[in-house]
């Protein structure tokens, strides 16, 4: 394995203290009815791996990132035993490349059946022993440029990635939601999906998760109950808008 520059000790304490921070702001949430097991994804795009290492060096495990590339090349200098989730548009010709990286944990953008397809074949002709765990994105808030399933198709869709998707398991949506709803309380988008999941669960039986939430209202995510919150720029610091 090729060898990752050690991040500088002024930026490990300052990684550090954001994800304490962030911790803190989970635990209090957790404290006041939040999922006890909710768990807090870094959000790494653009960011070099000495500031994964950093997180690392901390505690922290779930790593997010939004590129393909980006992310395998990170996974093959990083350890092994971070889980990465893949938090970016999921293009037909880029699922192999995935399923090639040995410690991904989850891919949180399926956005319609057809790819779930596509990456369930990619993952079983990897020959991986265990499931990929999936999230099924959902366009809450209906904007064209959103990706995920609509939320009138979000039930049919989850229902076929169960039935026909040996190599994928389902553990919950996902939504992004838009900019105007973040500014909302209850945000709408996390209301959507809230109310998806309940119905899906009583129809199903089966518990699904709820991916919702970034730094600007990860807590709120939480007080409406996400199990998983995507959280980049509070942890690392702002991020250029462009590579
Ligand atoms: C970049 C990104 C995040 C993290 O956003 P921050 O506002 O920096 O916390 C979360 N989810 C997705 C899908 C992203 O693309």
């Amino acid at each position: 394995m090729e060898t990752v520059v050690a991040p500088s000790s002024g930026r490990t304490d300052e990684i550090g203290q954001c994800l304490d921070e962030v911790r803190a702001a989970v635990r209090r949430c957790q404290q006041q009815g939040a999922a006890p097991a909710a768990r807090l994804v870094a959000v790494s795009k653009f960011k070099p791996a000495a500031d994964i290492l950093a997180a690392y060096e901390a505690g922290q495990r779930h790593f997010g990132e939004n590129y393909v590339q980006e992310l395998c090349d990170k996974a093959a200098v990083l350890p092994a035993d971070i889980k990465w989730h893949f938090i970016g548009r999921l293009q037909s010709n880029k699922c192999k490349a995935l399923a090639a990286i040995p410690n991904l944990w989850a891919v949180e953008t399926v956005e319609s059946v057809e790819k779930a397809r596509l990456l369930d074949s990619a993952w079983r002709a990897a020959g991986r022993p265990l499931p990929l765990g999936v999230f099924l994105q959902v366009n809450t808030s209906g904007e064209a440029n959103k990706g995920g399933v609509p939320v009138g198709e979000a039930a049919a869709a989850a229902r076929a990635i169960t039935d026909s998707c040996a190599g994928l398991c389902l553990r919950g949506l996902m939504t992004i939601g838009s900019a105007d709803g973040s500014q909302q309380r209850p945000n709408p988008d996390f209301v959507a999906l809230v109310r998806l999941r309940d119905e899906l669960q009583r129809a199903t039986g089966a518990e699904l998760e709820l991916s919702m939430g970034m730094s600007g209202d990860f807590e709120h995510a939480l007080e409406l109950g996400a199990t998983s919150v995507r959280v980049g720029s509070s942890i690392f610091g702002a991020r250029a808008t462009t590579r």
